[in-house]
Parts: C-alpha cells; structure tokens; sequence
C-alpha cells in the first residue's frame, strides 16, 4: 500500500488536541539544559525521601513480592484505601468507607474516569478561568461543552457562577463543576470560606456535583487550613487526590472518593483504562505511609518550597514592581502573573526561550476561551533556589524587550 496515501480516521475528539500539542511542543524546549524554566510543575527531587522509599520497596518485594508484581483489585490495594480513610478522618474530618474510595493512576486518571462516566457529547461542564490545562484536556477529550466562571485573588466568583446558573436555568444543569480550591494551578489562588460555602449553597441548589481537586491542598506555607468542599457537602463533592506532591508523582497513584454507586460507575469505567493501578506501588506506598512517610514528608518539603516561594516573590519586587502584577500563594507550587497591557504571552514566551533562556507556561492553555495572553504561570517549585534571581532577570529583560 501507498505509504504516503495511507492514513487513520483520527476521532472527532483530537479536534481539540490542538492546545496539548503547542503545550507539549513548548515545555519539551524548556528542557533544554540551558533554559533556566519556571515551566513545568515538577516536585523538588530532594524532597524525596529516597531511602525510606528504597526500604518499604525492599520490604515490599522481599515479604509480597508475588502478590506486589501480579494484577491487583480494580478498586485498589484494600490496606491503602483504608489508610486513605484515616487520612480524610485526620486531614479533612470527613468520613469514609473503603467503598467510597478508588485508588487512580493520578489524580489526572481519576479526572478522566469521572469524565467517562458522567459526561457524553455536549454536556456542559464549569469551570474556572483561568482553570488547569490537563482537565481542560480532559472535558475537552468528552466532547463536552466548557463554561468559564471568573476566578479572583480570592478563587471563583460565586456571583459569577450564580449568573451562569440563572442563564442555564433548571431544566438541564450542568454536569459538573470542576474547582481547585486550594492554591490553583495555575494562579496559586485560595477558594476563602465565604465563597467556599456560598458555591456549595449554589451547587446544591442547582444540583450540579463538584468535582473538587485537592492536589496542592497538604502543601501549606501561610495561614490556616480552610475545609475542604468534600467537608462542606460531603454527599455532593467528588473529591480527587494525588500522590504526586505529598510522595512523587513517578508512583503515578492518586484517588477519588465519592458515594459508593459512583465509585462502583467509576470502578467499571477503570477497566476500560487499566484495569489496576500499579500493585507494586500501591504497596509501597502504603509502607512507607503507615510508618509516617508521607506525614515527614509533607513536613519537610514544605520549609523547602516556602523559601523557593519567599525567593521568588522577593525577585519580583525587586525586578519586575510596576511593570507586573503577581499573586501571592499561600501554598502550592505556582505565581500567576499578569503581564503589562497588551502583551501577547505565547509569543513571549517563543522570545523568552530562544533570546533569553527562560521559561513559563503561556496564560492560554489555562483558559477555556481563548483568553489569557496577557498572563502567564510561573512555578517555582522544581528550579534550584540560586537560580531565582537569575531566571528573574531574564523575565525582565524579555519584557524590557517586548514591542
Ligand atoms: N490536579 C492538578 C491541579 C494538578 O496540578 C495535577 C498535576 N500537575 C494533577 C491534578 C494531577 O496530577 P497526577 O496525575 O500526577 O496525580
């Protein structure tokens, strides 16, 4: 056959693939030795704790290592969502059953498992502008309509979404509204208390689940810990977690945690992906966690990304006062910045990688509708401390150069 003439039907999905791939193609530049790159989301590798984690493997393959390399249940590890159960009772005060709890490949599987069983072509899904890119990805792989509801410095505007509501109306609501409460990637904003019950009264009363992400939520380095959505309406909340910031997100494990019926809906959809998430990690990470891993931790990186954070807030008051505006995240791993007036932020960033060696993600990809070229995210969770400065004055001087 004609190699040149033969080519698949790709699915009417991949039409919104376009984004992933300028994503893509983008954060592989970034990876350049020389790029001093506040682009990826990455972990600090040092915040591991390696040898801890070479223990509970060794411990795990030498005492179960049949078990720990065979198929395991679809629903995952029974100790581990147990002790995801102590961790909601201790972490959020909300009461679990191992029933309501599905061990993922990341808390991005668990996204998609939710998109399969809840939406079809054309569901409408809310969403935060600006909202983080890989669920985006997601709703957009369903073929389901995206809705945008503003965010502030202080998270989503309930007012906002309360006007969407009322334009929707009762008839057919929404069928999820996606949030990152705390520390959103990509503007490091907080959902505050009064909006987070006033979007739970909103969502309750039009009926519309949320699906609340929590992926940031341990990582704490300001003020005081505010409930999670899932504490507030424990019966409407679909709540999805990760390991990836609280252990390392190469264990590729997360969960979701909703009412039983559901968890079954998504269980079934699991076979469809992987059918297991990894058995291996699973159990290691259930030792290294039941013997306090995870609490040690979490207790150690976060004095390291809070002075990651300090460095780079510090950087931008001293390059970048008044010709930029910054949030200020009380947690999390991301500074969103807005850029001066009429900044076109992709094409920056195309200057900024080839004239300049440093890198961010554009504002686009985070929004819905096109918008965002006057932002962009920086993350500084992954880049050495002594680099800050450097990778600062870089952004400085790509804007001194723009227009
Ligand atoms: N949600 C948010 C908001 C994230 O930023 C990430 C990781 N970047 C995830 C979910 C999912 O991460 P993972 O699939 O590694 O668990």
């Amino acid at each position: 056959m004609d190699k040149e003439k033969w080519a698949v039907r790709l699915a009417r999905r991949t039409e919104g693939f376009h984004v992933a791939r300028a994503v893509t193609q983008v954060l592989a530049l970034t990876e350049r030795p020389d790029v001093i790159s506040f682009a990826g989301g990455l972990p600090d590798p040092g915040t591991f704790l390696l040898d801890r984690v070479e223990e509970s493997t060794h411990r795990v393959l030498s005492t179960r290592g049949g078990e720990a390399l065979n198929y395991g249940p679809t629903r995952g590890y029974l100790h581990l969502r147990h002790w995801i159960a102590e961790q909601m009772r201790d972490w959020e005060r909300v009461e679990l059953d191992p029933d309501e709890i599905l061990v993922t490949s990341g808390g991005i599987e668990a996204l998609s498992l939710v998109a399969m069983a809840l939406l079809e072509p054309g569901s409408t899904v809310l969403v935060g502008a600006p909202s983080y890119l890989a669920a985006l990805h997601v709703f957009r792989c369903s073929q389901a309509e995206i809705l945008s509801v503003e965010v502030d410095s202080r998270g989503m505007k309930p007012d906002a979404l309360q006007d969407l509501l009322e334009g929707i109306g009762r008839g057919d609501p929404p069928r999820l509204l996606y949030l990152i409460p705390s520390f959103q990637n990509p503007s490091g904003v907080t959902l505050d208390l009064e909006r987070r019950r006033r979007i739970v009264a909103l969502c309750a009363d039009y009926g519309v689940p949320i699906v609340e992400d929590h992926a940031y939520a341990n990582l704490r380095y300001q003020g005081a810990p505010l409930p999670s959505l899932k504490r507030l309406w424990p019966e409407g909340v679909i709540f999805i977690h990760t390991f990836s910031k609280i252990f390392a997100p190469g264990v590729r494990l997360g969960w979701v945690a909703a009412g039983p019926d559901l968890v079954s809906t998504l269980a079934l959809c699991k076979i469809g992906t992987d059918q297991c998430s990894s058995t291996l990690g699973q159990r290691v990470v259930h030792d290294f966690a039941s013997r306090g891993g995870i609490d040690e931790q979490i207790r150690r990186a976060i004095p390291v990304y809070r002075r990651k954070r300090d460095a780079l807030l510090a950087e931008l008051n001293r390059q970048l006062s008044g010709r930029v505006e910054w949030t200020v995240p009380e947690g999390g791993f991301y500074v969103w910045l807005r850029l001066p007036p009429g900044s076109n932020s992709e094409q920056l960033l195309r200057e900024a990688i080839e004239a300049h060696r440093v890198a961010f993600v554009a504002g686009t990809p985070f929004f819905a509708d096109g918008r965002g070229q006057e932002f962009a995210r920086l993350s500084f969770s992954f880049l050495r401390e002594e680099d800050i400065a450097e990778g600062v004055s870089r952004l400085s001087s790509v804007l001194a150069n723009q227009g």
